[in-house]
Formats: C-alpha cells, sequence, structure tokens
C-alpha cells in the first residue's frame, strides 16, 4: 500500500471539485483529486453542457428553418440522433480535455478511484480495473461528491424503459413517445429538447404549474411554450405513471440524491435531510478539517453554486476559514424554448411596497429585427428606494440577460440609467421593464 501525503484532497472533479482543487494550489497547497468516473462530473458529462448542447443544435435548426424569409432556401434532411451524439461526446470530450490540462498546469494530482473515508485525515481510493487499494493521508479534505439521479418508489432506472436524464442524453434515437415525470428544470430541459428532434412528449408534474418555485407568470408562459411545441403539459398529476405501457420511454426527473456512499460515520461527518452532507457558512462540516461543496452540501444543485463553495472551501481549507458563502443573489435559468431565467435578492418577501415592471420582446427594436419577439422582461422595484429587486426574463438570450440582471441587484444601484445601456440590445429590455415600473418607459404605448 502507497501513502501519499497532501495538504488537500478533493473527492470529485465537477465544478465543486475541480474549482476547488486548482484554486487550493493556487493557494499555495499540494493538492490531489479522486475521481471514479469522468473528469468534469455530472456538469461536464451528463448535465449542464450535454444538455445546451443539444438545445444549441434545436436552436440552429430552428434558425435555418426561418431563414427562408431573407431568401436562404436551404433544404433540411431529417435529423440522425446518433450523429448528432457524437458531435455532442466529441466537444464533451474536448472539453474534459481542457479541464486536464488545467489540472496538470497546476500539478494537481489525479487520482482515479472511488474515495471512501478511513478517519478524519486518511482516505482509501480503490480502483478495481486495477485491482488497486491506495491509501492517502490529508490535512484537509474537500468533499465534492455531487448527486445522482433519484428514482421513484417503485421504479428502478433499467437503462431501457424506465431511464434517468443521464441515460436520456445518451439514446441512440429518438424515441415516437416519452412520458417525462417531473416538471422541474430538468423535466422541462428534457421536454424541450427532446419534443424539438421529434418525439412526442407528455410532461407530467405533480404540483399545480411547471418550475414550482418560479414565478407563476414565468411558468404559465413556460407552458404556453411548451403547448405549442406540442408538448403535452399534465398538472396537478399524481396518475401519470398509472399506465406507462402507451410509452415507449418513461423518464424520471423528479429529483436527485447525495452521492454519500464515502463511509463518511469512520470520520464522525453528520449528513442531513436525504443524506446531504451538513455545512456552516465557510463550507466546513461538523469535523473541521472537512469541507462540502456543491451538491453535496445541498444548498442549491447548481453548477455556480458548486463553483463558489469550491473556491470559498479551498481558501478556508488552506486560509483557515477566512471567508463565508454568500448566496444573496443566485440566478435560475431553464433552458426552454425560449429561455427563461429570474433573479431576486433573497430577503425579497421582507419588501412590503413592491412595484412592478413589464415590457414585451414585440416592442424591442432589436428583438424585433433578430425575430426573437416572444417572450418578455418582468422587473420587481422597491418602491421607496427605487431599487430594482427582481428580474424574470422569458425570451431569447434571457440566459445571458440574467448575469447584467444579478450585477444590477447585487451592485446595490438605486437606479438605471439609459446612457450607460447600448442599442438597439437585448439588455436594454431590462432597463425598459424598470422604466415602466414607474409608469415612464417611452418604449411603450401610454397605458
Ligand atoms: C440534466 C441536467 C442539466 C443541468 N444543467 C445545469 C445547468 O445548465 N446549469 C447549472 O448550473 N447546473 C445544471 N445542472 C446541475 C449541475 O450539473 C450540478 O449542480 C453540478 O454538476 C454539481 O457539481 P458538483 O461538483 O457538486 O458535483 P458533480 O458535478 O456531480 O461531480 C461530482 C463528481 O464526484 C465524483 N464522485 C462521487 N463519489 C465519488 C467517490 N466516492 N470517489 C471519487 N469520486 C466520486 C463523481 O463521479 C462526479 O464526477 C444540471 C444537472 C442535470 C442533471
Amino acid at each position: 500500500m502507497d501513502l501519499n501525503r497532501y495538504d488537500v484532497v478533493v473527492i470529485g472533479s465537477g465544478p465543486g471539485g475541480f474549482t476547488a482543487a486548482v484554486r487550493a494550489v493556487q493557494l499555495g497547497a499540494k493538492v490531489a483529486i479522486i475521481e471514479k468516473s469522468l473528469i468534469g462530473g455530472t456538469c461536464l458529462n451528463c448535465g449542464c453542457l450535454p444538455t445546451k448542447f443539444l438545445w444549441h443544435v434545436l436552436k440552429l435548426r430552428q434558425k435555418i428553418q426561418k431563414s427562408y424569409k431573407y431568401g436562404f432556401k436551404v433544404n433540411l434532411e431529417p435529423i440522425v440522433f446518433s450523429n448528432i451524439l457524437v458531435e455532442k461526446d466529441k466537444n464533451i470530450a474536448n472539453l474534459r480535455k481542457g479541464m486536464r490540462m488545467i489540472l496538470a498546469s497546476y500539478n494537481v494530482d489525479v487520482i482515479e478511484g472511488v474515495a471512501s473515508f478511513r478517519d478524519r485525515n486518511n482516505l482509501m481510493v480503490s480502483n478495481y480495473e486495477r485491482n488497486s487499494i491506495l491509501e492517502i493521508f490529508a490535512n484537509k479534505i474537500i468533499i465534492a461528491s455531487g448527486t445522482s439521479p433519484s428514482a421513484m418508489k417503485g421504479f428502478v432506472f433499467d437503462d431501457n424503459r424506465i431511464i434517468n436524464s443521464t441515460c436520456a442524453l445518451n439514446l441512440e434515437k429518438i424515441p415516437r413517445n416519452m412520458l417525462i415525470v417531473g416538471g422541474g428544470v430538468v423535466g422541462v430541459e428534457m421536454a424541450t429538447i427532446f419534443s424539438g428532434f421529434g418525439c412526442r412528449i407528455t410532461l407530467a408534474e405533480n404540483e399545480s404549474c411547471l418550475l414550482p418555485n418560479e414565478d407563476r407568470e414565468v411558468s404559465e408562459e413556460i407552458k404556453k411554450n411548451l403547448t405549442k411545441q406540442g408538448v403535452d403539459v399534465l398538472v396537478s398529476c399524481f396518475d401519470a405513471l398509472n399506465d406507462i405501457n402507451k410509452y415507449e420511454k418513461v423518464l424520471i426527473a423528479t429529483g436527485r440524491i447525495p452521492n454519500n456512499n464515502l463511509k463518511l460515520e469512520r470520520a464522525g461527518i453528520k449528513t442531513i435531510g436525504k443524506g446531504f452532507v451538513e455545512t456552516n457558512e465557510f463550507c466546513q462540516t461538523n469535523v473541521s478539517n472537512i469541507y462540502a461543496v456543491g451538491d453535496i452540501a445541498g444548498k442549491s444543485l447548481l453548477a455556480y453554486t458548486a463553483q463558489s463553495e469550491g473556491a470559498i472551501a479551498a481558501k478556508n481549507a488552506v486560509k483557515m476559514n477566512s471567508i463565508s458563502a454568500n448566496n444573496f443573489v443566485v440566478p435560475q435559468v431553464v433552458f426552454s424554448m425560449p429561455q427563461s431565467s429570474s433573479v431576486k435578492v433573497s430577503n425579497f418577501l421582507e419588501y412590503r411596497d413592491i412595484i412592478y415592471g413589464k415590457f414585451p420582446f414585440t416592442a424591442s427594436g432589436r428583438a424585433f429585427i433578430e425575430n426573437e419577439r416572444c417572450g418578455f422582461v418582468k422587473c420587481a422595484v422597491d418602491k421607496a428606494s427605487k431599487k430594482p429587486l427582481a428580474f424574470w426574463i422569458v425570451g431569447a438570450y434571457s440566459d445571458e440577460l440574467i448575469n447584467v440582471a444579478s450585477q444590477i441587484i447585487k451592485s446595490d444601484i438605486y437606479y438605471m440609467s439609459r446612457e450607460s445601456i447600448f442599442h438597439p440590445s437585448f439588455s436594454e429590455n431590462l432597463f425598459n421593464a424598470y422604466e415602466d415600473a414607474f409608469d415612464r418607459c417611452v418604449e411603450l404605448v401610454k397605458k
């Protein structure tokens, strides 16, 4: 058995673990990262990137279809999904190569295998292919082991008929029809992608609307657009799984469970809820030399939360708890068609006197000339201080616009002004929605 010693060892190479490892080296630590599967984690291999790749392909097709207006006459061949998957995998593999290059450039030791705790400082790494076990000593450990799709009671994923999002992203061909159970972000994105590629989709959600945590107007708009695209959207639906025989595939997208199979009890690490690792504001567990970041800590299952927590945990591990996590402003994005996004201050509900403004994309010159007229920006403003508190955007580029909105809200500004926003742009829609909250948007007809 080899004994390897490190200042910091990171378990998992998704966005949380990757960021933690690189940042810890930048701060002067000797670092190893342990990965049992592919570098990049869920985000790169079966989450953010593959879904956005497939969405991008659909969007491209849509743009080509719409281009006849300008005299471009293109004959589109039927989609061969397996060819698209080859291209997806090529892109993902290249990005993975890039991540490996970065880790190598920082001299992070990448250890392949399954990590588990022996105690609060010692880890075992089992590599079943090589039939080897490695023992590692770490002063500080950062757990970034992520989550996996959770099945539903009475149903097991068989990677054939009852599938999860990972399996769906690797289907050889587009099924004739598919039931998607779960109308959250993953369910909506999968419905958008697969219906776009020609699959007859039924999307079932047991709450009274899609994306139950989203603003009702946004969720209604998403439902309307999905229905227009041919998706059968069922809300308040509790019996979707009663008759699954009529579907070629059943995709269960009802949530994720923590990858906590690390023998945490040997180090005395506490878990909460469904088994997420409990952490404080420093991303530190109840065991002082052990930190946890990203999905496994369960605060929000988003890649950028994982990245942010990864950087915070690395700094705290190397520099003794010097910074705490700040989730005051965290945007949310859904790749429906068109995209939708939202951001608000975390204490939004404490504001008592809020005024709202709304600006439709049909009134935007830039959206109009680009033929991206579907959608709107809605803005919430604190009436007394005039501070923008929230933005909801449905429409083209809303995944980019929301980052601007986040910065506006976070920068604590108390007004938005015309001279600092380029025209014609999609981002001026944010300004126009803000102006509408005061009934003074000059780009809208008089109310
Ligand atoms: C379909 C889908 C689409 C998504 N789209 C988005 C999006 O657009 N934007 C966004 O922000 N988020 C998105 N997410 C969520 C995002 O992917 C996750 O929040 C993010 O990947 C979490 O990062 P992480 O580092 O915590 O964990 P992960 O990315 O899950 O990485 C964990 C890594 O740890 C490894 N690991 C686990 N246990 C061990 C062990 N014992 N030993 C060694 N290695 C181990 C795993 O193999 C994995 O590589 C999406 C998720 C899904 C499923």
